[in-house]
């Protein structure tokens, strides 16, 4: 399942720094919430606040897009005044491309961030974008169904 094969695997969001950015020409990073930005259904932490402030110090945007629902994603992105958008319906490439257009954002510029191959790895290749793949934080909090997709994730990554 190479297709499915993220173009960077990292450990944390916090491994993206701006100068990681401009070494791979990257202005705007689509991202996962759940997992990815923070536990299940939690709010952020000190930690992600502190990159998001550091993005967009250096002029690099961050979007939220996560399939969890409009207001667990409001309530994560309001305090850091950022922009995001829940439902989004991953891996399905058409509702993200809608944003895209509409915040004139090109795919050659920009990277899916995310925990989940099956979802996020796999929108983003759909969307022609860079992809990373993180760790995912907090994984004793996350529903059965994710847990199940991560094994089915294990069984894909072994064939690499
Ligand atoms: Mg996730």
């Amino acid at each position: 399942m190479a297709v499915l094969k993220p173009d960077f695997e990292l450990h944390h969001f916090s491994d993206i720094t701006s100068d990681w950015l401009k070494q791979h020409n990257i202005s705007t990073i689509f991202s996962d919430l759940d997992s990815t930005l923070a536990v299940h259904d939690q709010p952020g932490e000190q930690e992600v606040n502190e990159w998001i402030q550091s993005l967009s110090h250096h002029g690099a945007q961050l979007v939220v897009v996560s399939n969890n629902s409009d207001e667990r994603v409001d309530k994560f992105c309001d305090p850091f005044g950022i922009p995001g958008f829940g439902d989004c319906k991953k891996p399905s490439p058409s509702i993200i491309k809608q944003h895209m257009k509409e915040m004139k954002v090109e795919p050659e510029s920009s990277l899916f961030l995310g925990d989940q191959l099956l979802t996020d790895v796999w929108c983003g290749k759909r969307l022609k974008m860079k992809t990373a793949l993180v760790k995912p934080i907090g994984r004793e909090h996350e529903p059965i169904q994710i847990v199940w997709k991560r094994k089915l994730e294990y069984w894909i990554k072994k064939g690499w």
